[in-house]
């Protein structure tokens, strides 16, 4: 590292840590965080040390008997206060996603958004709480299941989305009455940290809610440690699969949520024009960094391929890369040098392999941003499945066009990956869209909508290796995965227990 670079390292403040309701300043290990369009440091981040973490889990741990004890009504009630803040502080949240990840402030408004739904569907705690109940199961026998919270619930979060997917989980988690210890990534981390304070401003009591900074060290004591009754990851699938083998290998319920390759379908008879700006948004939005970018459109015929490739080619030359506080700008820049440098030898490698690169994002320069760590949108045409930049998620602004013959062909392709996330398909024939949205072996399916990313009151996940656990984050799903199903059975014979002993398993007669 050069001398400047490092000054700019030891001056730059340091993101801490928020344990129980109070901002607790790093201490040991910290890591520099960018601005990824100037290529500057922005501050440090400080990289929680296991007693750090312990410190969090504790406080955790004990604000969970009162906040566990507390009506699901008032619990709701902070949930609405903490909505109205977050509406009225967006700007800021914005302006910090912005300036830590890089994506462009509409975008970073659009995540923003999404994550506000979800605590807006955690507002309705009472109603998705309400169990279930059934009269006289046997002579005057009441039976009813409810759902307690767990206590101590960790979540371990992407660097693409830092509101809106640590919002996917803590809404829900903390409506439900567990307990909650943010991990955050540390490429970052400071939006989720100011979104605490506004959680302590709508009147959540202290640990309730607490966030740890840090990397392995951090997630490591989450994992080990027996008071964490559960884990909520989204990340990349390697760290997806550790953390679900250790954490249920530790007792723990984990979701672990993966990488993607999610494939978009183009027939024949799809109106081009749509499909073709669809993808646009779908391919080079958050310069691909969104685990729903579609990154490989698959073209069922040669016409297709042909008209489809000459559009995409087309749009590509208008599109507008820069920082993203310019709202004007399509795409900004990729999260950090290293990602960056990984996208661009990817870009390298589809060259060797033989694909057509047919839009080159390596050349580009952002004047006065030449520090920045920006690509230009990239197309390869005729990629084939035994290609590296075919089966790796290289979540950057690289669409692969594959060729095929028939939409049989194309489901077939997306099947045999190893991702599930999401996919779409561009078409004009719903008996078409109506099969492939029935039998594609992919958790969230689009027709003619590029990224269905499901609403706040639906649930969000992939299938194969794009989730490792069994319930889906948010939505219905996340009531099921932060409370565990207690069934009791009762009944109050007047007059003391009048039966004899029964010796055979009692049925309803
Ligand atoms: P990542 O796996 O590198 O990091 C995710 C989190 O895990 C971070 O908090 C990080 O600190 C932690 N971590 C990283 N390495 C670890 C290790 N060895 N042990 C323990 N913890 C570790 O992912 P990322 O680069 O921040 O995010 C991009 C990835 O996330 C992409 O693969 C993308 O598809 C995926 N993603 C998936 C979804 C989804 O819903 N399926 C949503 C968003 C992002």
């Amino acid at each position: 590292m050069n001398t400047e670079a490092a000054q700019a390292i030891e001056t730059a403040e340091t993101v801490g840590h928020f344990i129980g309701g109070r901002k607790v300043p790093g201490t040991g290990r910290s890591q520099a965080v960018y601005n990824p369009a100037t290529g500057e440091v922005a501050r440090q981040v400080a990289l929680a040390d296991q007693a750090t973490v312990e410190l969090a889990i504790e406080a955790a741990h004990a604000a969970f008997p009162a906040w566990r004890a507390m009506p699901p009504m008032k619990r709701a009630r902070i949930m609405f206060r903490f909505k109205e803040l977050l509406e009225r502080h967006a700007d800021e949240v914005v302006a910090l996603i912005t300036e830590e990840h890089g994506k462009v402030l509409n975008d970073a408004l659009g995540e923003f958004q999404r994550g506000v739904e979800i605590v807006e569907y955690a507002c309705g705690a009472p109603e998705l709480l309400k169990g279930e109940h059934s009269k006289n199961v046997g002579p005057a026998i009441d039976s009813w299941s409810e759902f307690q919270p767990l206590g101590v619930v960790a979540g371990i979060t992407p660097f693409n989305f830092p509101a809106m997917v640590p919002m996917w989980m803590y809404p829900m988690a903390l409506v439900c009455g567990n307990t909650f210890v943010l991990k955050p990534s540390e490429r970052d981390p400071s939006a989720p940290l100011f979104i605490a304070g506004l959680l302590r401003e709508a009147g959540l009591p202290d640990g309730v809610f607490n966030v740890v900074n840090g990397d392995k060290e951090a997630v490591d004591t989450l994992l080990a440690d027996p008071r964490v009754q559960a884990v909520s990851f989204v990340g990349s699938t390697p760290v997806a699969e550790a953390i679900y083998r250790t954490g249920t290998a530790n007792g723990k319920r984990v979701q672990a949520l993966g990488g993607a390759k999610n494939h978009a379908i183009v027939m024949p008879d799809a109106d081009m024009d749509n499909a073709v700006s669809a993808l646009m948004g779908a391919a080079y939005g958050s310069c691909g960094e969104r685990c729903m970018a579609i990154s490989v459109a698959v073209a069922v015929g040669e016409e297709t391929a042909d008209t489809l490739v000459g559009k995409l080619k087309q749009e590509l030359t208008g599109l507008r890369v820069g920082p993203g506080v310019d709202n004007d700008n399509d795409m900004g820049p990729l999260v950090t040098r290293p990602h960056c440098d990984k996208v661009r030898g990817y870009i390298d490698l589809g060259v060797e392999e033989g694909a057509d690169l047919v839009v080159d994002g390596r050349g580009l320069e952002v004047k006065g941003n030449e520090q920045g760590f920006f690509l230009g949108g990239t197309l390869f045409d005729r990629v084939r499945p035994d290609m590296k930049i075919y089966q790796d998620e290289i979540f950057g602004p690289v669409l692969c066009v594959v060729r095929v013959g028939s939409m049989q062909e194309a489901m077939d392709l997306i099947d045999a990956h190893e991702y599930g996330n999401g996919t779409c398909i561009f078409t004009r024939d719903g008996e078409a869209a109506r099969y492939f949205s029935d039998n594609i072996q992919v958790g969230m399916v689009g027709v003619n909508v590029p990224l269905p990313v499901p609403v706040a009151y639906h649930s969000f996940g992939g299938w194969k290796r794009s989730l490792f656990g069994d319930l889906f984050a948010y939505g219905p799903d996340a009531i099921r995965f932060y409370t565990r199903r207690k069934t009791v059975t009762q009944r109050w014979p007047s007059g003391g227990v009048r039966e004899k002993a029964k010796f055979t398993f009692p049925g309803c007669s």
